[in-house]
């Protein structure tokens, strides 16, 4: 995937959370709708959609659906690693709590995330309750080839490759125009694209902003040299200082909920179909602690491209688990289907598809391979 360079913010799935409390997919009773009934959903009342995506993708287009019918919620997040400290928030559950919670985001990997996220939280606070959790299958991107026309969608689709925005294909051009309501952020004219890769100047923010195209030469000739705020900054709006919110660990979660295996066995079923699109990249699970990529690429076969140790967030140690880029999804697939049977050592091997999330690059830049995990000592 082509990334905009530094003008890229990875909307990081796990949350920045250790691995121990991060939302488990497993647990998600999330349902997929298709974009013909997901639309039909949005005129219905009781209902609340949410736009998981960052503030600055909201800013140039997002659903706007009928009067009297759900009703948008925007948690105004600069990254993903907000949306925990939104969702946890008194305020946010009161506004969910009782609803039909829709969810959506460009492609659908991130409402992923955010229904696990969320089932986590409704398990630890009992009070939260909701009448279930909808995401956006395929995403925007699908609603929109959907509904070329448009539908409830307004503005621009904002995608993180080359083509940086997507239209609706027969709305003609000067209608998604006029739904612009973004602006400049430098003379305050409407304006929707973002071009030149200017970041908010804000220290702790420096999310992408809009500047049009004569403040974007003035800029560029020296013109004017303005502090760029993004619209969060401007209004004062931070989400960053709260805290987030205490995850009960996996493992606990796990005893308290699953008794028997055989719950245990439906629910690995079920995680088996969930979200995983096959894709290049493979996560692969309890290898032995001593391991190098060589053994990887021979109990793997064919086709191992690269091999990245997935360090714990908080200890920085390595527990036997990696991400596997395979040359071909042909080559992936076949990994896949052999799972059950691959082993290094005497390890059985937990593999599964792991599409890389929206928005994020992978390998990530600079990215070496390096022969041996760190391993505990
Ligand atoms: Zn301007
Ligand atoms: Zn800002």
């Amino acid at each position: 995937m082509y990334i905009l360079g530094k003008f890229c913010y990875y909307p990081s799935v796990a949350y920045g959370l250790p691995v121990s409390s991060a939302p488990s997919l497993k647990s998600n009773e999330t349902k997929h709708i298709e974009a013909d009934d997901y639309h039909k959903m949005m005129s219905e009342p009781n209902t609340v959609i949410i736009d998981v995506r960052n503030r600055y993708e909201t800013e140039i287009g997002h659903f706007q659906p009928p009067r009297g019918g759900a009703e948008f919620v925007d948690p105004k997040v600069r990254n993903s690693h907000e949306l925990p400290k939104w969702l946890g928030l008194p305020e946010t559950q009161d506004m969910l709590k009782g609803k039909k919670v829709m969810m959506y985001c460009t492609g659908g990997i991130r409402c992923e995330r955010f229904s696990a996220l969320m089932s986590q939280l409704k398990q630890d606070n009992p009070e939260f309750e909701t009448e279930g959790e909808f995401m956006l299958r395929g995403g925007i991107e699908r609603y929109v080839r959907t509904f070329p026309e448009g539908g409830y969608w307004k503005g621009k689709n904002f995608l993180f490759d080359k083509r940086q925005e997507q239209i609706p294909e027969r709305k003609p051009s000067e209608e998604t125009e006029k739904e612009v309501e973004s602006r400049c952020c430098v003379c305050k004219r409407i304006w929707g694209l973002y071009r030149g890769q200017f970041k908010c100047s804000v220290q702790d923010c420096q999310v992408p902003v809009i500047v049009c195209p004569d403040c974007r030469s003035e800029i560029e000739t020296g013109q004017k040299v303005p502090e760029l705020q993004c619209p969060l900054c401007e209004e004062g709006f931070r989400l960053r200082d709260l805290h987030t919110p205490a995850l009960k660990p996996a493992e606990k979660r796990k005893a308290a909920s699953a008794p028997a295996g055989v719950a245990e066995r439906a629910v690995k079923r079920r995680a088996k179909h969930q979200g995983k699109a096959p894709s290049q990249r493979l996560f692969v699970g309890s290898m032995p602690l001593a391991v190098d990529a060589t053994m990887v690429r021979d109990a793997l076969g064919k086709g191992v491209e690269i091999v990245q140790w997935i360090h714990d967030k908080t200890t920085g140690f390595w527990y036997g688990s990696s991400f596997v880029k395979m040359a071909t999804l042909r080559d992936a697939e076949r990994v896949v289907e052999a799972a059950g049977s691959l082993r290094i050592g005497k390890r059985k091997l937990r593999i599964n598809f792991a599409p890389v999330p929206d928005g994020e690059s992978w390998p990530p830049p600079g990215f070496e391979q390096v022969e041996r995990p760190p391993v505990p000592v």
